[in-house]
């Protein structure tokens, strides 16, 4: 006979049962989504590899960083005294732009609007930043700047703007050309290191030290298989770093899948994302013959090929990367791929996020309160200039009365309002700073640029039906979640 349900019990097992309503799924667990996406609509779900499934730490960027140094001295005739440069991890940002042409850095608002800039280290003034960025549209063009668009050129915009300190500690005045050059050095010598086995030997000695595991990558990754999808790699990476990185991640964390290729059907390798997406070649795969247990390993390719390997509707593939440009702008722009992009670094931006929600939602209280103000000095205004028009125009004398009546009353209010204006300001400025203490001191937030989008957040919202801080956070949902965002609004519709 089965034992009575307690009111005990019975409280246990709703708890436990309630921990899967969306409501409950942490702030940082959660899937934030730009347009809806159906998970049974999805029967296959390939991943990209460096910072998707495998997320690097700081170390890992500090090895990176004194690599590239010593890069620079060895081949690229940089002095020596670069070596005692320090790598601040919170100096940059993804989303940056690095202006080479001038020694800068800075960050925009979607409508490229430049909002913090740095020329090295030293934060531009607001009327230099405004001379130089203000004139014109900027140009994100290649030969000019450098989007940082991925976590592993964070390091390299903290080490350009030390090095720009240092050309500026040298008599003389600093050239475009000599800026420009700066950074193509630096940007050879990361490009380098990634290629030449340096950076990777390094890794692959000492995976532990370098890679941040996720405990419930195999959980997510089976309960996808188990919901009837297939799984694909799709990474940039050799076959021989990709096998090591996935064998240290997945190997032997689940009997029922002893190594990482159990999990995959296909791993594709040395990708050459972005252009395997935008090629307009048709470049073959090459079958690539390795130990790889049960899974079909590929090298090189393209995406037209693989679209006719798979067949049937790209709307049925969700492709999960970290690289805004080579996973999700490029595979969006040729295919009906959807897209899930992993920010890692929302993680840290959640948790802020969190602790200043109370202070944001004053500040929009605020903001909506001075366009109240705005308004209503406007009124005032536009009835002071009718009534001082009357004062001197009319030839009623009890108009005349009643106008200046109305003006000394009307000017007192206008004062009430202008104060009110100024404090409510005030009030905005102190809570909008007491909200960015929380965020990236140089930078602020990641998605957002003053009121706006950063370049970064727009493109997140453009380009990536969902988004995340790690590819775990799946297993925070059904596998058979229909995931629905906000309706999108226009100003006139929010307005109305
Ligand atoms: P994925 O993210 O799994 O597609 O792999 C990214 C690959 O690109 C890794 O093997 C990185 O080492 C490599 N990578 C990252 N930055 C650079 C670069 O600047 N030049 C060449 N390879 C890079
Ligand atoms: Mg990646």
């Amino acid at each position: 006979m089965s034992k009575p349900v307690t009111h005990k019990s019975l409280s246990t097992f709703l708890r436990l049962v309630s921990q899967f309503e969306p409501q409950t799924i942490r702030f940082n667990n959660r899937l934030f989504v730009n347009r809806n996406l159906r998970l049974t609509s999805i029967s296959r779900v390939g991943f990209d590899m460096d910072y998707t499934l495998a997320v690097y730490n700081e170390a890992f960027e500090r090895l990176a960083w004194n690599l590239v140094l010593e890069t620079l001295v060895r081949d690229f005739a940089f002095p020596s005294g670069i070596l005692r440069f320090e790598y601040d991890p919170r100096f940059a940002i993804r989303g940056l732009v690095v202006d080479m042409t001038r020694g800068n850095i800075f960050k925009a608002d979607r409508f490229r609007h430049v909002g913090r800039a740095f020329h090295g280290t030293r934060e531009l003034e607001a009327l230099e930043r405004k001379d130089i960025y203000r004139r014109d549209r900027i140009s994100l063009s290649a030969e000019d700047c450098y989007l940082v668009d991925t976590l592993f050129s964070v390091p390299e915009a903290c080490m350009y703007a030390a090095y720009v300190d240092m050309m500026d500690s040298r008599p003389g005045t600093r050239t475009a050309a000599e800026y420009t050059a700066a950074y193509r050095a630096i940007r050879a010598a990361t490009d380098q290191i990634h290629r030449d086995g340096s950076l990777k030997s390094r890794v692959t000695q000492a995976l532990q030290d370098y890679l941040d595991v996720d405990p419930n990558l195999s959980d997510t990754l089976v309960q996808f298989l188990d919901s009837g999808k297939q799984l694909f790699l799709l990474t940039n990476s050799d076959w021989n770093y990709t096998n090591s990185v996935m064998s240290f991640l997945l190997d032997g964390v689940n009997p029922n899948f002893p190594r990482w290729t159990d999990y995959f059907g296909l791993a594709i390798v040395g990708a050459g994302k972005p252009n395997f997406f935008t090629t307009h070649e048709q470049i073959p795969f090459q079958e690539f013959a390795c130990d790889s247990g049960k899974a079909r390993v590929l090298s090189g390719g393209c995406f037209t090929v693989l679209r006719e390997m798979f067949g049937g509707s790209g709307g049925s593939v969700l492709y999960v990367g970290d690289h805004i440009y080579g996973d999700i702008v490029s595979s969006k722009k040729v295919s009906t791929w959807r897209s899930c992009m992993i920010v890692p670094e929302m993680a840290a931006e959640l948790a802020a996020l969190e602790k200043v929600s109370e202070d944001q939602t004053k500040v929009d209280l605020l903001f909506r309160h001075r366009q109240r103000l705005g308004v209503e000095l406007n009124y005032q205004q536009r009835l002071l200039n009718f009534l001082v028009d009357l004062m001197n125009d009319s030839r009623q004398d009890e108009w005349k009365t009643a106008a200046r009546e109305l003006r000394r009353l009307g000017e007192a209010n206008a004062a009430k309002i202008f104060e009110e204006l100024e404090e409510t300001e005030r009030q905005m400025v102190d809570t909008q700073n007491r909200v960015l203490a929380h965020f990236n001191p140089r930078w602020g937030m990641l998605f957002k640029e003053g009121d706006e989008h950063s370049v970064f957040g727009a493109q997140v919202e453009d380009y990536a039906c969902v988004y995340t801080s790690k590819v775990s956070n799946f297993l925070s949902y059904s596998p058979h979640q229909y995931f629905t965002g906000a309706r999108d609004l226009l100003p006139h519709e929010i307005e109305l």
